[in-house]
């Protein structure tokens, strides 16, 4: 066992490592990446456009890899998903996200409750102890059910209809709410996304981003936000940067808006600030 624990050090040595990254080394970072605490969770404000308040807050992972320096999400999410660590990241992402919020809950009482959103990826959703996961979070934090929004990408959604709705009504049986990702994007069937059990549309921000330039995805944006309203379902845009695009959504009847316009994502020191400042937008 001696032996074999040197040679292992000795192979995922970084001064011996090429340029090119290994799944391999992806999983032994990765899980070294959240025993060090080089992985954190940023806050992105999600408000409501009918009293500019702050309706709850969307978690992104951040990596700040200690040789390597900030990777993002886009790169370390997929490759974690091909070494099967996202399953270990995403429990580890869901923990600490609803601690945070019973946090936030419990300081910020006059402004909240607060929904936290948790991303799924594909292989996340698929995950057949995800039921028990969440409810591990959930009695693990004290997190009211109800204060917790998982979001899953359209596409990843559409990959299996059947089944998702089958993994949506065991999540909805938990009180738990559900948001459809990248919508626009991923060519939903509209006669399965009536039968979905799902809350939320999340209006990609391709499109909210070419509204002002291009009618034609104002049209779109139009049209998922009407979708949703006879849906009954919430809607939010995302990737909100200008005020043009506010006051376009706001014409529209788009519920809730997400983006750099109200906030980046932040750290958890600059959420607290942000929220003893009380925005209103
Ligand atoms: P997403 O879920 O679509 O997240 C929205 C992305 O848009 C975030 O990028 C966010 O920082 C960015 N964004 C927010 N507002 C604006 C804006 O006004 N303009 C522009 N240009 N961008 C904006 P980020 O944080 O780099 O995350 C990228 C993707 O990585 C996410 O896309 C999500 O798919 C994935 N991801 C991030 N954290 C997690 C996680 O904890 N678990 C899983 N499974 N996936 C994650
Ligand atoms: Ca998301
Ligand atoms: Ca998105
Ligand atoms: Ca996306």
């Amino acid at each position: 066992a001696k032996e074999l624990g040197k040679a292992r050090s000795v192979a995922f040595d970084p001064a011996m490592r090429g340029t090119t990254v290994t799944p391999l080394d992806v999983e032994t970072d990765l899980r070294r990446a959240l025993e060090r605490h080089e992985m954190v969770l940023n806050y992105q404000p999600i408000v409501s456009l009918s009293d500019g308040r702050i309706r709850g807050f969307e978690a992104l992972a951040r990596w700040h890899h200690a040789e390597r320096g900030d990777i993002p999400p886009s790169e370390f999410i997929p490759l974690a998903e091909e070494t099967g660590m996202i399953v270990e990241l995403g429990q580890w992402v869901l923990r600490n996200a609803c601690a945070q919020m019973v946090e936030w809950n419990r300081d910020f009482t006059d402004q909240g409750p607060f929904e936290i959103s948790v991303n799924l990826s594909g292989r996340q959703f698929t995950q057949l102890d995800l039921v028990r996961m969440v409810t591990n979070s959930l009695e693990g934090t004290g997190l009211q059910a109800n204060c917790l929004k998982l979001e899953i990408t359209e596409s990843a959604l559409m990959e299996n209809a059947q089944r998702s709705a089958q993994m949506l009504r065991h999540l909805k049986e938990l009180d738990i709410k559900v948001c459809v990702d990248d919508f626009g994007t991923g060519y939903s069937s509209l006669s399965y996304l009536h039968t979905f059990p799902i809350d939320t549309l999340k209006i990609d921000k391709s499109f909210v981003q070419d509204m002002g330039r291009n009618r034609h995805n104002l049209e779109i944006v139009r049209t998922i936000a009407l979708l949703a309203q006879n849906l009954r379902l919430d809607v939010i845009a995302e990737g909100v940067e200008t005020p043009e695009q506010l006051a376009q959504l706001r014409a529209i009847g788009c519920g809730y808006a997400q983006g750099f316009l109200f906030s980046r994502p932040l750290t958890t020191e600059n959420v607290r600030r942000l929220l003893a400042e009380n925005r209103v937008w």
